[in-house]
């Protein structure tokens, strides 16, 4: 029953390459032709020090793939967990290493691997069952916020400027669905971005696109129509998912209007609602359970 929304990122990494082998003969006060110590880096048999790692903080699923093969190269499923995508390259073998019976005081040193350069996709897969679908202010934020029970917030996580954001329904004691706002689907489209429609990319066949216009719109079946046209532009398999209407806001409609309005409504399931007054809501749960199972 669930579906994924996806996030996704191309990176490039590049990993530091590793210090030269040294060539170097043991000098101290004692001695003055000693036997070759060079270690990667200088003399004494030292090792350089490694380089500085660099860190990407990403949220629990992200998973990394390698962009010519699009193999999964590893996922991140535990708070903390650290894995390396892009080795550093190693230091090279000093002199010391070399010495042998015959060559003992060998005047070469092994130069230290280059650095790897790999573009990466970072992706992040988001269960969700049921999409908002609005434009700007039709009240979606509102909408989740008052009919979640939970609120796992992964606003704000760093692959997009866009926050979709997901909450747990709950419904009927001990059932619950989640729901996201992903409000990157059309106003990123519309701004040509594109963006928001990466989060659409994997949804299931079986979830539901909530589509949410507000009842002070000058022609709801219009706005309802643009929607799914801008969706549709995108990927039309996207309209092949269960959709519902609603009509948000209802609290701005007197009885006179709602039934004016209730005459031209789009063929598909609508519902009208209030966040502001708690109106239509357990209604509105009723039909997403319904279309979801
Ligand atoms: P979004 O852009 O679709 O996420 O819309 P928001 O949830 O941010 O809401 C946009 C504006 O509409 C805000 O000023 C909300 O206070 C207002 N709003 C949201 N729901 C309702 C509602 O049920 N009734 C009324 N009158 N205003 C609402
Ligand atoms: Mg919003």
């Amino acid at each position: 029953m669930s579906n994924n929304f996806v996030d996704y990122v191309k990176i490039c990494c590049r990993s530091g390459k590793g210090g030269a082998g040294s060539t170097h003969f043991h000098r101290d006060r004692t001695t003055a032709k000693g036997g070759p110590d060079g270690g990667a880096g200088s003399g004494s048999l030292k090792h350089g020090s490694n380089g500085k790692n660099a860190i990407i903080e990403v949220p629990l699923g992200t998973i990394a793939r390698n962009v010519e093969t699009g193999n999964k190269e590893l996922e991140i499923t535990e708070n903390g967990q650290e894995m390396v995508l892009l080795a550093g390259g190693r230091g090279g073998l000093g002199n010391d290493h070399f010495k042998s019976p015959t060559n003992r005081a060998p005047r070469y040193a092994q130069p230290g691997e280059p650095s790897k350069e790999s573009w990466k996709i970072l992706e992040l897969k988001l269960l969700a069952d049921v999409g908002l679908v609005g434009f700007p202010n039709a009240g979606k934020s509102t909408l989740l916020s008052i009919i979640s029970a939970a609120k796992p917030e992964i606003a704000n996580y760093p692959f997009t400027t866009l926050e979709p954001n997901l909450g747990i329904v709950a419904y009927h004691d001990n059932q619950s669905f989640v729901m996201a706002d992903i409000p990157g689907i059309i106003e990123g489209a519309h701004t040509g971005k594109g963006l928001g429609i990466r989060f659409l990319r994997h949804i299931e066949r079986n979830s539901v696109l909530l589509f949410m216009v507000p009842s002070d719109s000058n022609d709801i079946k219009k706005e309802y129509q643009i929607l799914v046209n801008e969706l549709k532009q995108y990927n039309p398999e996207l309209l092949d998912k269960n959709r519902m209407l609603a009509i948000s806001k209802s609290d701005l409609l007197d009885e006179e209007l709602r039934e004016e309005v209730s005459k031209e409504l789009p063929d598909v399931t609508c519902v009208f609602i209030s966040s502001a007054t708690n109106t239509g809501l357990d209604q509105l749960k009723d039909e997403l359970w319904k279309n979801l199972n």
